[in-house]
């Protein structure tokens, strides 16, 4: 058995079921979300070449300086550079490539006239409306706010996201020709059954808006986390000298305690049922809460909230030893023997989590999970309403912007194969050719690629050791209140990118470097246009030369291998 070599795509991926020659991958682009094109981004960044490393990531992903901000990185842990020195800095290289990039102009096929309505102009719903423009279809999207972007344009601050850059990714999505009504609520304003009727095809991308009280005594003072924030976004409330105190311990009751502390707030306190060093948000934001003297009261239940009439409250909070949620999302605690704990606040937040909010269901018999979601089938992503799909948070319950991506970009495919006769499990590979306009081919669905870990890297040494570009916090305690909103995080400059993106060791993607070919001592291997391939197979011996000296561990064996001694 002759060696096999993984060699990447050329063009830009936007799905590929088929892995035809990429037999092997890296464990970034394995564990995001997304499914961005990790690698291929880090090779073209590496060159200077940042117009192509956008329209890489753009392929996948229509929202590149959002994920590269906000996204919380699950590719920087897996990222095989963690077990060599430090792990790349991927996030701040996308935020880079979409900030200094240009736009790509992609071209939607010639028109198919079939009409795809979409409910909801978040991230899943514009990355599916997206694609299926892109497709040929004819979509529309119905809002019910004024702007597009859902979360990350009505509640994500502006410390984290800034506005303009959600509006730059979003009017790319409508300046394809996607149409968008905003002020329209599907359910209210118009029918979901008379859009099933007008339309081939519908998609519920509505997210998760109905927002969660907890049942205490005193739950009639308790501000809603998302639209507090998404309030103080427009009116910008200040809060110099009163208290407040945040019920919540996830990511949503973190950008809370921000906000309000950005509002000039005296003190801001968390009381959250998650131990110390369990809280569900990223290891980055509670290193700020603790900069920003934000107090944190771990494994504390709230009890009730009483008011003392003249505006002012008293949160009691109960000590808890664990607790758990069941499978409906009820949560189950056990409350240790401790004394409780009285706060006082002039404003009480609840960001106790989110639901879906059926409205737009209304008069359909939709099926839905034990979580009140809406369950879809989980290949052809239909819902059990003929026509109508779900994408996003509403058919998978909370989750993180770049999944919402994924969700749509796969949803569009889906919506794709039922309108034009596919098969729901049929393979289709999708990739950017010329003039942005998409291709498509039909192939044999074949094996997932391998994921190539670090020991499997054999000639590793050759990359040298270097240190993690430092990405600048911002944290800095004592701004003025004018830089209160400013954006915390800084991006890199075009020597850090570069230098940054040659740190990747392109796990399973053939950098087509000749490496293997010099080192094979049959002669058997040559190079061609795309890479390296075996020119003799049956005179191969097996010694692994190509495979020791590969310095991205692309080359493998299928087994059983047979040595020759
Ligand atoms: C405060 C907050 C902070 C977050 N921070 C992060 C983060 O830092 N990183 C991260 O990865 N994830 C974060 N998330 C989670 C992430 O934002 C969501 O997973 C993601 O937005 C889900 O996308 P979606 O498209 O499914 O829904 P949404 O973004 O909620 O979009 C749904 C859209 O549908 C519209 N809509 C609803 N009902 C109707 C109707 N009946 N008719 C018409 N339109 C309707 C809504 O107005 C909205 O615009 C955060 C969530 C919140 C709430
Ligand atoms: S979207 Fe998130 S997981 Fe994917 S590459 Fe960007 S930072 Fe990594
Ligand atoms: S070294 Fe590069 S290809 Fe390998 S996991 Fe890290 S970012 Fe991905
Ligand atoms: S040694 Fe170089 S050319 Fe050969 S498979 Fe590895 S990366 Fe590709």
């Amino acid at each position: 058995m002759p060696p096999i070599y993984s060699k990447e795509w050329k063009t830009a991926v936007v799905s590929m079921q088929g892995l035809m020659r990429q037999n092997r991958t890296s464990p970034c682009e394995a564990a995001c979300p997304a499914g961005n094109n990790i690698q291929k981004m880090h090779s073209l960044l590496a060159e200077g070449r940042v117009d192509d490393a956008l329209l890489a990531m753009y392929a996948k992903n229509p929202f590149p300086g959002v994920t590269g901000r906000v996204c919380p990185h699950p590719c920087e842990e897996k990222c095989n550079r963690c077990g060599y020195d430090e792990g790349l800095a991927i996030h701040a290289l996308e935020r880079y490539a979409a900030d200094h990039g240009r736009t790509p102009v992609l071209t939607p096929l010639p028109p198919t006239g079939r009409r795809v309505a979409v409910i909801g102009a978040g991230a899943a719903g514009l990355t599916a409306a997206r694609f299926l423009r892109q497709f040929g279809h004819d979509v529309t999207v119905y809002e019910s706010s004024p702007v597009m972007g859902g979360v990350m344009r009505q509640a994500i601050p502006d410390f984290r996201l800034p506005k303009d850059v959600v509006d730059r990714e979003t009017g790319a999505v409508a300046a394809l020709g996607v149409r968008v009504h905003t002020n329209v609520t599907v359910g209210r304003d118009v029918t979901l059954s008379g859009l099933l009727s007008d339309c081939d095809a519908c998609i519920l991308a509505a997210g998760l808006w109905k927002e969660r009280l907890l049942n205490i005594p005193g739950r009639e003072y308790l501000q809603t986390a998302v639209s507090w924030m998404k309030k103080s976004t427009l009116e910008r409330i200040g809060l110099e000298g009163k208290e407040v105190v945040i019920l919540g311990g996830g990511g949503i009751a973190f950008d809370a305690a921000f906000t309000a502390r950005r509002l000039g707030a005296a003190g801001v306190r968390m009381i959250c049922l998650e131990a110390e060093g369990a809280m569900h948000a990223p290891e980055a934001e509670v290193a700020q809460a603790r900069d920003e003297h934000i107090a944190m009261e771990n494994s504390m239940l709230a009890a009730a909230v009483e008011s003392d009439g003249e505006g002012g409250f008293t949160v009691a909070a109960v000590p808890v030893s664990g607790f758990s949620f069941d499978e409906k999302g009820a949560l189950h605690v056990q409350e240790s023997v401790e004394e409780r704990k009285r706060f006082s606040a002039h404003l009480v937040i609840c960001a106790s989590g989110l639901q879906a909010d059926l409205t737009a269901l209304s008069g359909l018999d939709a099926e839905l999970t034990p979580r009140g979601f809406v369950a879809v089938d989980p290949v052809s992503r239909m819902s059990s309403i003929p026509g109508l799909f779900a994408a996003g948070d509403i058919a998978s319950g909370p989750g993180l912007l770049t999944s919402a991506i994924g969700s749509g970009r796969e949803t569009a495919l889906a919506v794709h194969r039922f309108l034009s006769g596919f098969a729901a499990d049929s393979s289709l590979d999708v990739w950017l050719g010329d003039e942005g306009r998409l291709e498509t081919a039909e192939r044999k669905a074949l094996p997932a690629p391998h994921v190539v870990e670090l020991d499997e890297i054999m000639h590793v040494d050759y990359h040298e050791h270097a240190p993690r570009v430092a990405v600048s916090h911002g944290r800095e305690s004592g701004r003025g209140p004018q830089l209160a909103f400013a954006e915390l995080e800084g991006g890199l400059c075009a020597e850090d990118a570069a230098k940054e993106a040659a740190r990747c060791l392109h796990c399973g993607h053939c950098i087509s470097c000749g490496s293997c070919v010099e080192s094979c001592p049959g002669h058997i291997l040559e190079m061609g246009g795309d890479g390296p391939f075996v020119a003799w197979p049956e005179q191969c011996w097996h010694c692994g030369c190509c495979r020791i000296a590969c310095s991205t561990g692309s080359v493998s064996y299928r087994f059983p291998l047979t040595m020759m001694l």
